[in-house]
């Protein structure tokens, strides 16, 4: 099949699936995670958090590129070999066999209708949905040390270089989890709040949600879109848009630091200065250091300084996602971290 060729949304083996009632949020997941038999030995990988919890906030699309392109299931496994920069796709048991053109065709068919996702959930060590740390293989039989993403994780991360992506085993990790979720999130709210009604407004009104998330996620970030927004008054308002997208989704890109989420605390302790006595203000603070020290999760701190933000805030602060996220609160993310 050449690229030029229509694959039909069945052929590319893409079913929608959701539990939700709400309007959900869209996010693409490998197939074997949501317990379709597709796997090489006509299994699955069924992950329970995605199955189970996600699935009750986002709208699942599944797609397995492997059963895209022909290959059936069970089938011989397949591996990465020859140049980590330009791999081929070989059948394991068939060192030297390339079926990386009957791969990529419709992978690369699908992954052009995906602009309407907020996020993607991979399936981790598969040389054609890994993230990262796939193996390629040379002539030898031995691995090179440069390890790379699987084939169709390439083409994803290509065309959307900002969409929030993760392997579904590093969703075990907390910091990693809750990273994911807050970018899922903070990704469909700018294309629903920003995007469908571009205007300088739209991008200062999400801007002026998000201050306290950016400056918990990087100093600098926070600093360069604040300048973005109050200067380079020649640039048009899709560049504007655009760079303060990139500016963004980069600074969300990593966990924050806990240090930097004291910081952010302290910065919101400051509406209360006028409003709560100082012994309230200090137990606060207490509070802070003690969840710097690691002694308590970041659900303390905050669950006390909503508690009075909600009372003595100005409305400027209430509507900051840093201490009324977008997501449901019912994901406890931040329980943990
Ligand atoms: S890892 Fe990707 S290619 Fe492999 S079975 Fe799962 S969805 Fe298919």
């Amino acid at each position: 099949m050449n690229s030029n060729e229509t694959v039909t949304p069945q052929a590319l083996h893409f079913v929608e699936n959701s539990k939700s009632k709400e309007p959900a949020i869209k996010v693409g997941i490998s197939s074997c995670l949501l317990g379709q038999n597709v796997r090489f030995n006509g299994g699955h990988s069924r992950s329970n958090y995605c199955d189970d919890t996600l699935q009750n906030h986002f709208s699942f699309e599944t797609f397995c590129p492997e059963m895209a392109a022909g290959f059936g299931a069970p089938r011989p496994t397949l591996r990465l070999e020859g140049d980590p920069n330009a791999p081929r796709l070989a059948y394991s048991n068939k060192p030297g066999s390339n079926v990386i053109d009957e791969f990529l065709a419709p992978s690369q068919l699908y992954v052009e209708t995906l602009d309407h996702l907020d996020g993607y959930i991979l399936m981790k060590k598969s040389p054609s949905c890994g993230l990262s740390r796939i193996k390629v293989y040379q002539e030898n039989g031995n691995p090179h040390t440069k390890q790379r993403s699987g084939l169709f994780t390439e083409l994803l991360q290509k065309k959307y270089p900002y969409l929030p992506i993760e392997e579904d085993a590093r969703l075990n990790d907390p910091a990693l989890r809750e990273n994911f979720i807050l970018r899922v999130y903070a990704h469909h709210e700018f294309r629903h709040c920003v995007d469908a009604k571009l205007s300088m407004h739209a991008l200062l009104e999400f801007h002026s949600r998000y201050k306290y998330v950016v400056m918990s996620q990087s100093q600098p970030a926070y600093k360069a879109l604040g300048k973005l927004l109050s200067e380079n008054r020649s640039m048009s308002i899709i560049e504007r848009r655009d760079c303060y997208f990139s500016t963004f989704m980069e600074a969300l890109s990593k966990p924050a630091k806990r240090r930097n989420h004291c910081n952010t605390l302290m910065h919101l302790m400051g509406y209360l200065k006028r409003h709560v006595e100082s012994s309230i203000r200090r137990d606060i603070l207490n509070v802070i250091e003690q969840y710097r020290r690691g002694e308590v999760n970041l659900t303390t701190p905050m669950t006390l300084l909503q508690h009075y933000l909600k009372h003595y805030g100005s409305e400027y602060v209430k509507q900051q996602r840093y201490t009324s996220p977008y997501y449901p609160s019912e994901l406890g993310i931040r329980n943990q971290i």
